[in-house]
């Protein structure tokens, strides 16, 4: 990566998000935190943003990050959206909490929205208090560096700023703070579904042209743009929850207003990346139906896909009859995006070779769904055997095929209960071109030594409610580049201690 060489002051931010029509936000400046005082800045997201982490004065970037002082050009607004929450429509909702400060031009030519969650009430707060409490910002911050780090699409943060204010969650006061989220897109599924219920089609109309332009820039040339928008989020959509799906990533509250238009992983609350498999783990307390549990989340995002297509019936035909059809044709489409893009995910991270040369159908994948069971049977195996995801695939990463039954006996109980399928696993790695050196050293590149898990996160957090930031910036470091170890920190390669399976995660933030 390049290193930038601007300092904060010299940041330019620009207002495009103003060019949508302005009953549709809030201009609302922030309402500061108190004593500001930087807990933790992400390098690597400083330097995307063309800033020399180097000159960057920790009381500088706390005065910024906290709402006290604005960078140059910006002139933060409160977003209005809806959208789908637990399977109900609820049209109160929108920024309740944080402001889009304005845009920045990266020098890699992105632009990217620069957001402060927790800057205070605004029009759409409801009964809120328009902050976020220091224990969702670390979480936040901590998992979109890692999901970064698997690279799986997701927004980032390049700071939390601490404060000594306090607000009550669940009756107990928590310390505040603010947390400067990073990603060109703010844009949710809930935008759209804004303009729609509320018969704004016009507005509907500049909102997609809006994002295509944006986002989607190739798709103007097509005949129907926002059908092949939808085509294009459908797309992203799926193969954003297929990587879910293969590293054990429960999201916790997959509800429209929370899904994002170009696919990126999308406000963190309960989420968890699972330690063990469980296919029924639900992430947050308050979904007492299990909507969101792990398995259900292919699912819950083609029941967003639903909700948002509909908000394009006006958009892709004048005929409500063509409308539906040719969205419904669409939607067919993403169930068979997911499975191959978690076929191919999961293949990479068990090292098995596609038989599969051309993307047409002339050579079709044979192994495809020998593969699909090998998996699927892994999956039940690990589940029944209480073993660890993440070990388990760093040792079939680590271990050459002679040796891998021996070596199970480190990270399970009962190792004999995988003998049958590990006896399957190499005959059908027996069938590919590639050497076991290379094989090994390709896993590698897509099995992390590091995950994030839920005790690492609350340690971190309980170190910094004591004042104590240095488990969360070492925790940064390990999740940045999760396939390489760090040897200063053994200890985050091994499982959880067993007192972690009592974690709760709650869904206030
Ligand atoms: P979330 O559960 O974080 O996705 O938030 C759902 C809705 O509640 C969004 O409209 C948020 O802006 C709003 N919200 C969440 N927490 C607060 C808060 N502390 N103050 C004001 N609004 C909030
Ligand atoms: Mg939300």
């Amino acid at each position: 990566m390049t290193t930038g060489n601007l300092r904060l002051k010299a940041l330019q931010l620009t207002r495009h998000y103003q060019l949508l029509p302005e009953q549709h936000f809030q201009l609302i400046p922030p309402a500061p935190l108190n004593d500001p005082y930087l807990v933790s800045m992400n390098a690597d997201v400083a330097q995307k943003l063309g800033l020399n982490p180097d000159l960057i004065d920790r009381q500088e970037l706390a005065e910024f990050a906290s709402g006290q002082r604005l960078f140059t050009g910006s002139d933060p607004l409160a977003m209005k959206y809806t959208g789908h929450q637990f399977g109900t429509y609820n049209p109160q909702l929108g920024d309740g909490r944080g402001l889009l400060l304005g845009e920045h031009l990266g020098p890699d030519g992105i632009l990217r929205d620069l957001y402060l969650k927790g800057a205070g009430k605004t029009a759409y707060s409801r009964f809120g208090d328009g902050r976020a409490v220091l224990r969702s910002s670390i979480r936040e911050y901590l998992a979109s560096a890692a999901m970064a780090g698997l690279g799986i699409p997701t927004t980032e943060a390049l700071c939390i700023i601490g404060s000594t204010d306090t607000v009550l969650r669940e009756n107990f006061p928590e310390p505040c703070a603010t947390l400067l989220r990073v990603t060109p897109c703010h844009i949710r599924f809930g935008h759209f579904e804004y303009l729609y219920h509320s018969r704004q089609h016009d507005d509907l109309n500049k909102l997609t042209h809006y994002v295509i332009e944006r986002y989607y820039p190739t798709l103007s040339e097509t005949d129907n743009p926002p059908l092949a928008l939808i085509r294009e989020v459908i797309h992203r959509s799926a193969g954003l929850v297929a990587r879910w799906q293969a590293y054990g990533f429960v999201h916790g509250v997959m509800n429209t207003d929370n899904m994002s238009i170009i696919g990126e992983t999308f406000d963190y609350g309960p989420f968890q990346f699972m330690d063990s498999y469980k296919a029924d783990q639900v992430s947050n307390h308050s979904d007492h139906q299990g909507r969101y549990a792990f398995k259900k989340q292919p699912d819950a995002m083609l029941w967003n896909l639903y909700c948002l297509a509909q908000c394009f019936m006006p958009l892709v035909s004048d005929d409500a009859k063509t409308a539906q059809s040719l969205l419904e044709e669409e939607l067919v489409h993403f169930t068979g995006i997911y499975q191959q893009e978690y076929l191919t995910l999961m293949r990479q991270r068990l090292g098995l070779e596609s038989d599969q040369t051309s993307s047409d159908n002339t050579n079709p994948d044979k192994t495809a769904e020998t593969d699909r069971q090998l998996i699927e049977d892994l999956w039940r195996l690990l589940e029944v055997q209480k073993t660890d995801i993440t070990l388990f695939f760093r040792l079939l990463s680590e271990t050459p095929v002679s040796e891998q039954q021996h070596k199970l006996a480190g990270i399970c109980t009962y190792p004999a209960a995988f003998e049958l399928w590990l006896k399957q696993y190499h005959q059908r790695m027996a069938s590919g071109d590639l050497t076991e050196e290379k094989r090994l050293t390709n896993m590698q590149r897509v099995n992390p030594v590091y995950l994030l898990r839920n005790y690492m996160a609350q340690e971190a957090i309980e170190l910094a409610h004591q004042g104590d930031m240095s488990r969360v910036n070492e925790l940064l470091t390990l999740l940045q580049r999760p396939f390489e170890y760090h040897p200063k920190l053994p200890q985050y390669a091994g499982p959880a201690p067993e007192w972690s399976a009592g974690i709760c995660l709650s869904c206030s933030s």
